[in-house]
């Protein structure tokens, strides 16, 4: 089975080996000097000296976790949206009592850094912004370095998602000077679902003394509390734990830019088969097509279900179909973590036997 869906993503076979192993005290040694192993490989691929904390819970409880520990009711904050998860980002501030401004793009688009610029200096109060690095239901990545940038240059706090980007596609957390940058392990990981990575600066944590959101589970001060200990607040996926461990010792072994130009070639076989079949990418620009995901827009006579079910049934390839208000619209190949280029030519030719057999009747 290729499992081409933006996450979960496939596990190599050693890692499966690795969660499946029997459980450990979650207070004990050797659990204590696990997580002091992964910590400096995740600053390593954060490309960070941050301080990073792992966080049971998916990728959205990181979003949550890095909004109700910077933030207080009332805060004013501007959050950009190219699609849905942008979305997610704002509405949960919204649901903690932030003053939410947003900036919202067509489905395609990517974030202009000059209308963040124009955004901030209307509202000087504002106190943070929220942005998607890769915006997996459109396919697309924002211009994140461009957008910091005018974020940090008018002294705000800029809240990352980066879910489906970091360790597939560069994100350099110090060089960008990033607040908040939150990831998750069913993504770029080779890992299963249950974790989730989240990095805080320096000017975060004078953030983090002020906010008073309501927070007990994902209260960052509780997590940095345990470290020293070599543990977590609360009882981690310890399954999820042994799996990391060695996924990061192969993927600083195959190198952080060898993934990279990995994910790009492989994102480029993609691009060129949407191309050399007539379709096109819902990104607008294809300076800004992401090489975690693509998404291709349905033509006219296509029944997307029907062609998301024939290539799983038929040709044992899983991708996914368009989100929220782009179901039925768009299809979208995921395309990191665990793939070869070999396994994309292996998933391009399951999508054009798969093409004919999906008209809408
Ligand atoms: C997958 C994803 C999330 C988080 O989703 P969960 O299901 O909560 O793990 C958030 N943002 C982006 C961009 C994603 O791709």
């Amino acid at each position: 089975m290729q499992l081409r869906i933006p996450g979960p993503t496939p596990c190599p076979d050693e890692i499966l080996k690795a969660v499946g192993r029997q459980m450990i005290n979650h207070r004990g040694k050797e659990f204590g000097e696990m997580q002091g192993r992964i910590l400096p490989k995740l600053q390593q691929c954060f490309q960070t000296n941050n301080d990073i904390f792992i966080l049971t819970t998916s990728g959205t409880g990181g979003m949550e976790s890095a909004v109700v520990n910077t933030l207080s009711p009332g805060d004013k904050v501007l959050g950009i949206s190219i699609g849905i998860f942008g979305d997610r980002f704002i509405e949960i501030a919204k649901a903690y009592g932030a003053d939410v401004t947003t900036l919202n793009y067509e489905w395609g688009q990517v974030a202009n850094p000059d209308d963040v610029k124009k955004a901030l200096n209307d509202s000087p109060g504002i106190k943070a912004v929220l942005v998607t690095h890769n915006e997996t239901s459109t396919g697309t990545t924002n211009p994140l370095r461009d957008i910091a940038k005018v974020v940090k240059d008018a002294g705000k706090l800029i809240l990352v998602d980066a879910v489906s980007s970091l360790s597939s596609i560069n994100l350099p957390v110090d060089e960008w000077d990033l607040d908040v940058v939150v990831t998750s392990s069913q993504k770029g990981w080779m890992v299963p679902p249950g974790l989730a990575f989240v990095s805080i600066s320096e000017q975060g944590w004078k953030a983090h003394a002020q906010a008073k959101m309501p927070r007990y589970y994902f209260d960052y001060t509780k997590a940095r509390k345990f470290i020293p200990d070599g543990q977590t607040p609360w009882t981690p996926a310890i399954s999820v734990y042994f799996g990391l461990d060695l996924a990061l010792d192969m993927m600083l072994k195959e190198g952080l830019q060898n993934i990279f130009a990995r994910h790009a070639r492989v994102a480029g076989k993609a691009r060129a088969w949407v191309k050399s079949r007539g379709l096109q990418l819902l990104c607008v620009d294809e300076k800004y097509a992401s090489n975690t995901v693509t998404a291709v827009k349905a033509p006219a006579d296509m029944d997307v279900a029907k062609f998301n079910a024939t290539l799983r049934d038929e040709y044992k390839v899983v991708i996914a179909g368009g989100q929220g208000g782009m179901k039925g619209k768009v299809f979208r190949i995921g395309h990191l973590g665990l793939i070869t280029e070999k396994d994309m030519d292996e998933v391009t030719a399951a999508l054009d036997k798969a093409l004919p057999k999906a008209k809408k009747i």
